[in-house]
Parts: C-alpha cells; structure tokens; sequence
C-alpha cells in the first residue's frame, strides 16, 4: 500500500479546531484519474500502487496508515450575511504531508459523506462538479495562478440526489492549507481572543515563518494575507476568471484559489459578468472581485483585531490603514500584471489610461478576452489575421491599436521578444465554458475521452497547436446565457 508518511500538524497542535470524522465507504469506488505529475511533486510514491487501491484511498474507502480524519470548523460571511457555524460538511482532512521540498501540505477528501458540520446536507459530491473542479483547479496551476489542486477523483457507485440523481463522486484536493478567513471569524465569533491567537500562531509558523519575529505577528499576518489576496485576484481578473462566491468562508489565507463551485470564465468581454445562478445581485461579479477582497479583508481584520490590540493597542490604527490601503495595493499590482499582457516591460504613467481604454473597447464591441491578447502579439510578428477575425471591423480600435504601439516603441526591447513575453502571460487555451459542459456531459455518461483531452489542452495553455484550434474559440455566439451552480 501507498506510504503517505503523514505529519498531521493541525491536527496534533489544535485539538478542539476541528471534529473528527469519518468517510462514507463507498459501494463500488472506480479510478476516475490520477495525477502522476501531481503526486510526484508532493513525494507520493504511487509506483505499484493498483488503480483498485488508488480507487480505495482515494474514496475514502480504506484510509492509508497514519491517516488522522478530520473536518475543520469554520464560520463565514455568505454574500455579506455572517454565518456563525459552517465547517467542512462534505469534506475530510486525511492528513498533512511535507513534500520532498519541505513544503507542507493537506490532502483532503470531498464528497466522502457527512461530518460534524453537515447540517441537512448529504455530505456527497456527483461527479459533474468533481470533474469540473478537477480540470479548472489544474487549468489554473498550470497558467501559474495560486490554487488549490486536484490530485484524484474516484466515482463512488453510489447515486446522490440533488435535482435529479447523479452518480457519486469523491475529489482529493491539495492545499498549501485549509486554513480560511472563515475559520478565524469561528474562533473570534465563539472563542475569543486567546484561540484566535493561538490560530494565528499557528497559521505564521506553517505558511510565514519569516513574520514570528515581526514586532506584532498578527499585524503582520494581516498584512502577507492581503498582499498574496491582492496578487490573487489580480491573476483571476487577468485569467478572465470569476470565482463566483467569494464568500469570506471561501477565502484561503494561504492565497490560494480555493472551493471551486460555479466559477468560470468569460469569453466575451463584459465588467459585469456573472454565471452564478445564486448571485442574483451580481455581488460576486467579474469587476467586483477586487471590492469585494477588500471587504472580505476587512472582516479578517475584524477577527484579528483583539490579538493586534493586546501585542500593542496603537496597532489597532495600523491595521486600519492596512485595510484602507487595499484599493492602491492591488491597483499597483493589477496594473503590473496588465503591463505584462500588453508586453509593457516599464511602468510608465501614461499606461494607466491606456488600460482603463483598453477595457471600454473591448467591452464596446463585447471582444473575447482571452483570444484578443494573443492576437495581439500575433500583431507584433506581422500577422493581423487573428485580431481581424475579433474585430467587427477593419477600424475598430485603430486609434488604441496605435496608441499601444506608441507605448511599446518608446521602449528597448525588440517586438519578437515582446511577443514571446505576451504568449507566456497570456493563455490561449482556457477551460471554455461550452467546452467543459461537452466533457462533463459526455464524462457523466461514462465517456471519459472528451474531458481527458480537455484536460490536457488547459493543462498546456501557452503554445499554440494547431489540432487543438476549435478550444481557443468563444462559445458560438447563439449559445445563449451561461449559467453555473454550487450544487455538489
Ligand atoms: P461552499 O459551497 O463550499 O461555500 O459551502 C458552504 C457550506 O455548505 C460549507 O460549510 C459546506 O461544507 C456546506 N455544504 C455544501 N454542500 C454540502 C453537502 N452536500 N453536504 C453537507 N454540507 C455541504
Ligand atoms: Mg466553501
């Protein structure tokens, strides 16, 4: 059997942070995928290791040697309303492991059945939503997006009803940890002061060590969590990618993308797009995500804030100004990751209206979002085919075609690099929403073929090929809304 060399942490350390727990075991578990590469990185030797066990481990069914199930408690403000008692309710902490590079890890099972924290719900996953956060959580890895990731799925045998019934599921997510904003607003909420101490405490020495000499840690702690926070949605504004339910429960402080659920991107340029059939007001919409992390922000504040205040009472005002300074701090950092796209490799102030420009045009004549960049340094090397083809018209945005030239000839380098530079920023193959719909449709049917190939095109999101043309491109135009749901 497959050695883990587990080294529970959280769950040595935190006794009383978390309910033990158990999986469901299923029926008849069947590998759906592994991922070699995944488990290479993290130390799993998976040599010899038959697809039966894999499908045992990885449902839950028969839990490796050292394994220490758990669920972690957390509370959350959903779209703004605080809930007081959430918790893992279809998830299982099985263990922590510390890869050959000393990076730590939790190896979490979704959908293996109830915990502590189930309330009414099945604590089941069906396979559609297990294979959907599967491909989008690697999709994300591989353009370099921080993310959980996924390294198996198994079909538990079982059916699970939500609207209709569904074949069963287990995922097994990665996470640099679980630890949430959430999860320090249950300790603040019923607890107190000294457990949001000792889980701030802890979360320093697991992902920050650098900061325990800092003179308050916790104000520190604030401080990294909305750095990585701001860098994050920055990487999901420049994806195109809407998370669709940033609720502060849903907010890693690790900085990772995590609980994926009715995320997706956009093809056709739109501030406002939501595809959440939940998010009737379009609170978690594509343009608010970067309002939002900083109201999810302030709450985490908001927990820290007596431990701030008992290190030093004057930090109490640090922390503030640290949360008042968010829209400048991310707006440095989405203007640098912007400048990347465009294939600016020096700020300049007048880049700043050129951007804002940029999304006023692409929204005008709805471009898709992804496509329009790499068109862009196709333009570079002399071929305006690509951009024509998103354009209504030969005219539509010359003056800010030239504008952007402009830019680009007061710098150095050369326009073939520049171009080179934009495709590696710039993916050209993305999960496409009518894309991931097909795959999983045909997936939930038994045919694993068409998600497989799927997977390995966003797995590979750079260099262009040309059997794989048909992924670049937007959902037909004709394709009507497209609508996600949380339902696992
Ligand atoms: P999420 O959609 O991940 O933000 O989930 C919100 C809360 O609902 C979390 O506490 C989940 O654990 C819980 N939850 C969601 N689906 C289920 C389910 N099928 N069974 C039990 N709890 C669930
Ligand atoms: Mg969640």
């Amino acid at each position: 059997m497959m050695d883990f060399a587990f080294d529970n942490s959280f769950h040595d350390a935190m006794d009383g942070f978390y309910a033990p727990a158990e999986a469901v075991r299923p029926s008849a578990p069947r590998l759906l995928i592994f991922n070699l590469a995944l488990a290479e990185r993290l130390g799993i030797d998976a040599v010899g290791t038959t697809d039966e066990q894999l499908a045992d481990i990885f449902s839950g069914r028969q839990l490796p040697e050292g394994a220490a199930p758990l669920a972690f408690a957390y509370a959350g403000h959903q779209f703004g309303h605080f809930s007081s008692q959430l918790g893992d309710g279809r998830a299982l902490l099985i263990g922590e492991i510390v890869a050959p590079d000393g990076v730590r890890f939790d190896v979490q099972l979704k959908g293996s059945g109830p915990t502590a924290f189930s309330r009414n719900g099945d604590g089941k996953a069906a396979i559609g939503p297990v294979l959907r956060e599967f491909l989008v959580s690697e999709a994300m890895a591989a353009m370099g997006v921080p993310t959980t990731r996924s390294l198996a799925a198994v079909a538990t045998g079982d059916r699970v009803q939500r609207e209709r019934a569904h074949p069963g599921a287990v995922l097994t997510r990665i996470a640099s940890s679980h630890i949430r904003v959430g999860t320090f607003q249950f300790f603040a909420a019923h607890f107190g002061a000294d457990h949001v101490a000792q889980l701030s405490n802890y979360s320093i020495g697991r992902h920050f060590p650098d900061l325990a000499d800092a003179a308050n840690p916790h104000l520190a702690l604030l401080d990294r969590v909305i750095d990585l926070q701001c860098e994050l949605v920055a990487h999901w504004l420049g994806a195109g990618f809407i998370h669709g339910v940033m609720n502060t429960d849903n907010v890693a402080i690790s900085g990772e993308t995590i609980d994926y659920g009715p995320c997706a991107f956009m093809d056709r340029f739109a501030v406002k797009t939501v595809f959440s059939s939940i998010d009737a007001n379009g609170r978690y919409a594509y343009g608010r995500q970067p309002q939002i992390m900083h109201w999810n922000m302030a709450r985490f504040a908001e927990a820290l804030l007596p431990v701030i205040h008992a290190v030093d009472p004057a930090d109490v005002d640090r922390a503030k100004a640290l949360v008042d300074g968010i829209p400048e701090r991310f707006r440095d950092i989405w203007f640098s990751r912007m400048r990347a796209k465009l294939g600016f490799s020096q700020a300049d102030e007048a880049d700043v209206a050129l951007i804002d420009a940029l999304f006023a045009e692409l929204e005008l004549h709805a471009i898709d979002f992804t496509s329009f960049f790499r068109a862009l340094a196709q333009l570079l090397r002399g071929d305006g085919a690509m951009l024509a083809a998103l354009l209504p018209d030969a005219d539509t945005m010359a003056p800010w075609i030239a504008d952007w030239w402009a830019h680009l000839e007061r710098e150095t380098i050369a326009p073939l690099e520049r171009a080179d530079a934009m495709d590696e920023v710039n993916p050209l193959y993305i999960p496409r929403n009518h894309k991931i719909e097909a795959a999983l449709a045909a997936a939930e049917g038994g045919d694993m073929a068409l998600w497989l190939e799927l997977l390995e095109v966003v797995r590979n999101p750079y260099i262009a090929r040309a059997e794989w043309a048909d992924y670049a491109e937007p959902a037909p135009a004709d394709a009507g809304p497209y609508t996600t749901f949380c339902g696992t």
